[in-house]
């Protein structure tokens, strides 16, 4: 057990001495948790073995799944990465300070405990007051993945890194509720075209526009399941993960959400007669139709509003934790835009307990019914 200072710090008008505060204990190779603008992280200097082992130690994350590298200045870009081609410039001047990562061939400095030994690199520049600083003012590149426990929904509150870290860590910043609630996009430079590893707030159309080209969205990048080899590192593990059980049920299409309704319905109501603890984790547009159920319905937002949904998401599966639901009966959404980065949470929070409804079908299951019915 170690003493876990929780430092407040206002990111409206960031306090220029705790940040030194806590950039201090970064310099001397302890482990600070920040608020960036996509969850929190837990930070190490990226240049020191120790500090950075202490990270996987405290999250019991896998040794292969390796780190994202933060960083407050583009010169430091040249220090992380063997070499920055062209068409990584056009997007990081784009999107940096933000929610995109890039992997690059990385340069002889990067240490192999970041990368877990692989030739390439993470690199990411937040767009979080908090984060800029504390990274200046450590001196350093930060080495920071999610700073939950492995497996875990992201935090995205400083109350989510307090129970997952309090007394495992030097430093908690509680700088409130981070903006997009989801972790950042990765993107792999090293490939041509770029391919998706991760999808997060910045939409891959956005990503495409300005690379002037396509970029490939392997299956794993969408959450559906592949076979170990053809993985990107990290993606194997479950992650994201409610304590609860949680089967995800999805359409072929949204248009109409009837069919959703009426399979999460039987669902939720089939383990509710089986005496467990029942959690809906469901929508603006379809709460009342679950009100009858004898189950805790919790809805992400509207569907019209993707930015809302993805900013509710691990949040709300920490809030059926503490409700002690046995089982989530979780609902889908369109795979469009933003939606992509929902449904690649959701399929992995769900450890891909899918069910799939065709709409198609289902439609005409439900007329023969009727005919027969008639
Ligand atoms: P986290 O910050 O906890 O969301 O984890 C960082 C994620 O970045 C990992 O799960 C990896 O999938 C990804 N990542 C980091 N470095 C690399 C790399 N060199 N190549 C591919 N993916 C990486
Ligand atoms: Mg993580």
């Amino acid at each position: 057990m170690v003493m876990t200072k929780v430092i407040k710090i206002d990111p409206s008008r960031p306090s220029e001495k705790l940040i030194r505060e806590a950039a201090e204990v970064i310099k001397r190779g302890g482990l600070v948790a920040f608020p960036t603008e996509t969850v929190y992280g837990l930070g190490a200097d990226a240049f020191n073995r120790l500090a950075v082992l202490k990270i996987f130690k405290v999250k019991g994350r896998p040794p292969d799944n390796p780190l994202i590298i933060h960083i407050c200045r583009f010169n430091q870009l040249y220090e992380l990465a063997m070499e920055v081609p062209d068409r990584v410039i056009s997007i990081v001047k784009k999107f940096w300070p933000g929610p995109l990562t890039v992997i690059l061939r990385k340069s002889s400095r990067v240490i192999n405990e970041v990368t877990a030994s692989l030739p390439t690199v993470a690199i990411r520049m937040p767009a979080h007051p908090i984060a800029l600083k504390l990274i200046e003012y450590s001196s350093t590149p930060i080495a920071a993945p999610s700073a939950n426990l492995s497996g875990r929904p992201s935090p995205t509150t400083p109350q989510h890194v307090i129970n997952d870290l309090m007394g495992l860590i030097d430093v908690i910043i509680d700088g409130g509720e981070t903006l997009f609630g989801v972790e950042s996009t990765i993107i792999d430079m090293t490939h041509d075209p770029p391919r998706l590893l991760r999808p997060g707030p910045l939409t891959i159309e956005e990503v495409e526009r300005v690379l002037g080209g396509e970029v490939v969205i392997p299956p794993f990048a969408r959450g559906l399941m592949e076979s170990d080899k053809a993985l990107s590192p990290g993606v194997k593990y479950r992650h994201y993960a409610p304590k609860a059980r949680m089967v995800l049920v999805e359409l072929s299409s949204y248009e109409d959400l009837r069919p959703l309704i009426m399979k999460v319905r039987e669902l939720a109501l089939m383990y509710v007669n089986e005496g467990l603890r029942v959690g809906i984790l469901c929508s603006d547009e379809t709460i009342s139709h679950y009100k009858d159920i004898r189950a805790l319905s919790l809805s992400l937002g509207p569907r019209s509003n993707q930015f809302i949904i993805a900013k509710n998401l691990f949040k709300t599966l920490r809030a059926f934790d503490e409700e002690e639901v046995d089982i989530i009966v979780a609902e889908g959404f369109e795979e469009r835009g933003l939606g992509l980065t929902i449904m690649n949470r959701l399929r992995k929070a769900s450890g891909y307990n899918i069910v799939k409804v065709d709409v198609g079908n289902l439609a005409i299951c439900t007329r023969r019914n009727h005919i027969q019915a008639q």
